[in-house]
C-alpha cells in the first residue's frame, strides 16, 4: 500500500494523530513519511483518509 496527501489538505492535523508513524505535518500540509505502507498501518492508515474532512489522502492498495 502506498499513501499520498494531494493539494486539498487543510493542515488540520487529524492524520498525524491518529496516524503518527505514518503522516507528519510539514509547512503548509501533512505528508506521507514512508514510500510503502507497512501492512501493520493499512488499519490507521485507511482511517485517516476515511476521517480526513477534505478527502486529500490518497490511497493505492
Ligand atoms: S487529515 Fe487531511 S486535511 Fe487534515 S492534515 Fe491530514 S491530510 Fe491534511
Amino acid at each position: 500500500m502506498k499513501a499520498y496527501v494531494n493539494e486539498d489538505c487543510i493542515f488540520c492535523g487529524l492524520c498525524a494523530d491518529l496516524c503518527p508513524a505514518i503522516f507528519q505535518l510539514g509547512d503548509e500540509q501533512a505528508f506521507v513519511s514512508a514510500n510503502e505502507i507497512p501492512e501493520e498501518m493499512w488499519d490507521c492508515c485507511r482511517e485517516a483518509s476515511e476521517e480526513c474532512p477534505t478527502e486529500a489522502i490518497e490511497i493505492f492498495e
